[in-house]
């Protein structure tokens, strides 16, 4: 247990050896073997560079550009970059965000702001779009209209026939996260223009790396604001822009488009503020980070950094066709391998990956589509994807010895008939028991997740939402002897 509040002081030297114990026990963020959460380029030396650039900027507020012009610089320069990158023009302006969920969010409360006459507004938004839509729809209180695929891409007519009065924003992925397929995004912005409304194209996922992709000559579609009816568009710098966490953009094509973003308010007796994002106070660290980031790989590397990832991608894709009992679930055009199994318990599978130190991300099975595993292939992949195949048929091999979970009666029978509302604190310290969950256990998940892949998504939140809750307990619960 770690107390965070000793009464001396510990020296520096401790601290930081403790620090590095505890990390320890992380998934590797190194090393090509972990395809979620971390985006890793594989360079030497940039972790070095953008950690002391982080330093230098870490006590930097972003609360008042004009206190700290240095931030003020760093964000056009990353807003320039990106507006260069993704079809901008003359017009285009923007917002650095803490990341993809703050750069939607804003995109929505613009879109919702820009019609005040509007009671009750609306988003579009076809089933593939990331949860952070529906996350922006429930603290903005915004109607979703989640609109079905097709062959998991957004489907313009039917977009179409969801947008009404009150719609204030149409959205399309570029790439989608859980599949890594681009949506049709000028027939879905065409439809918005059409009606008036605004179109935000999320790129949080690969706005980086697909303009290297079709540099490089893969067949992918326009998906940026060059394309007519996008009003918008997000990408995260801290996924294949290869910065440090905390770090997206937010584009607009125009600033008349972003001005409902901005929230200002003079009405107080202290500072008159003006926020263009949620925080107020904001560090400069993630923003210099990022900007070194950038600066130090540079367009060519970017290029070659794609190149590399194009390459593992095609590798990883080639093992799982050649192995029997997996097969792709989506077609493998960006970054993104999603595969399915045939026979083979899939919750198993990852288990058995992540004993060999390959772990991969499991997604449940959602209205027609089947669970799947999700790697997100990044540049460090280049040099382990050749060991994957071999790794992936013991693996498949292994899961076929061990058999599908076999979830006890009574915990098939409650993710079957339990109400979210039933979820008590005792219920989940009861599940957490039988499913092995001891604090913070990082061992094999295919127990929990094939009961939470029978439970329908509301039991599954409210399970999930409990678990987390039993995790997060302070070190040291007030009024215990220490
Ligand atoms: C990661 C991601 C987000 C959310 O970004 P965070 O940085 O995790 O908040 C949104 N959309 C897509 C497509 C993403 O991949």
């Amino acid at each position: 247990m770690i107390d965070a509040l000793p009464d001396a002081g510990v020296p520096a030297d401790q601290i930081l050896a403790e620090l590095r114990a505890l990390r320890a026990a992380d998934l590797p963020t190194h090393g090509g073997k972990l395809f979620a959460y971390v985006y890793d380029p594989g360079r030497d030396g940039l972790d070095e560079l953008a950690h002391a650039a982080y330093a230098i900027s870490a006590h930097v507020n972003g609360l008042d550009p004009t206190a700290f012009p240095s931030l003020l610089a760093m964000e056009n320069a990353l807003v320039g970059a990106a507006a260069r990158l993704l079809g901008g023009d003359a017009a285009t302006v923007g917002t650095v965000t803490s990341g993809g969920t703050e750069s939607l969010l804003l995109a929505v409360k613009a879109a919702r702001d820009a019609h005040p006459e509007i009671a009750r507004p609306r988003l579009v938004i076809p089933s593939t779009a990331h949860a952070a839509f529906a996350k922006a729809a429930h603290y903005l209180r915004v109607e979703l209209d989640v609109v079905p695929v097709r062959e998991l891409r957004a489907d313009p007519v039917a977009m179409a026939a969801a947008i009404g009065p009150d719609t204030v924003l149409v959205a399309a992925s570029a790439p989608s996260y859980a599949h890594g397929v681009l949506d049709p995004v000028a027939d879905v912005a065409a439809v918005a223009a059409e009606r008036g409304v605004r179109c935000h194209v999320d790129a949080c996922f690969g706005g980086w790396v697909l303009p290297y992709l079709r540099r490089l000559g893969a067949d992918l579609p326009a998906f940026d604001l060059s394309v007519p009816g996008v009003t918008s568009i997000s990408v995260d710098l801290h996924k294949y822009a290869y910065a440090p966490k905390g770090v997206s953009v937010l584009l607009h094509a125009s600033p008349e488009l972003r001005m409902p973003q901005y929230f200002a308010h003079a009405d107080w007796p202290g500072y008159t503020m003006i926020n263009p994002g949620v925080s107020s106070t904001r560090s400069g660290g993630p923003i210099a980070a990022a900007l070194a980031t950038l600066r130090h790989l540079g367009e060519h590397g970017y290029l070659a950094l794609a190149q590399t990832t194009r390459d593992a991608v095609g590798t990883l894709a080639a093992a799982v066709r050649d192995t029997d009992g997996v097969r792709l679930y989506a077609p493998p055009e960006t970054t993104v391998i999603c595969l399915a199994t045939d026979g083979v318990d899939l919750f198993v599978l990852a288990d058995e990956l992540a004993a060999r130190g390959w772990h991969t991300q499991p997604q449940m099975a959602y209205r027609d589509m089947p669970e799947t595993l999700h790697l997100t292939v990044t540049a460090a992949v280049g040099a382990t994807a050749g060991e994957f195949a071999p790794a992936l048929a013991e693996a498949v091999h292994a899961a076929r010895r061990r058999g599908p979970v076999e979830l006890p009666d009574d915990l098939r029978g409650a993710a079957a008939s339990l109400t979210p509302t039933a979820v008590t604190p005792e219920l989940i310290a009861t599940l957490a028991g039988q499913l092995g969950l001891a604090e913070g256990a990082t061992g094999p998940m295919a127990a929990v997740n094939s009961l939470l892949n029978i439970a329908p998504p509301p039991l599954r939140e409210a399970l999930l939402a409990g678990f987390l809750s039993l995790l997060q307990r302070p070190a040291e619960p007030a009024g215990q002897p220490v």
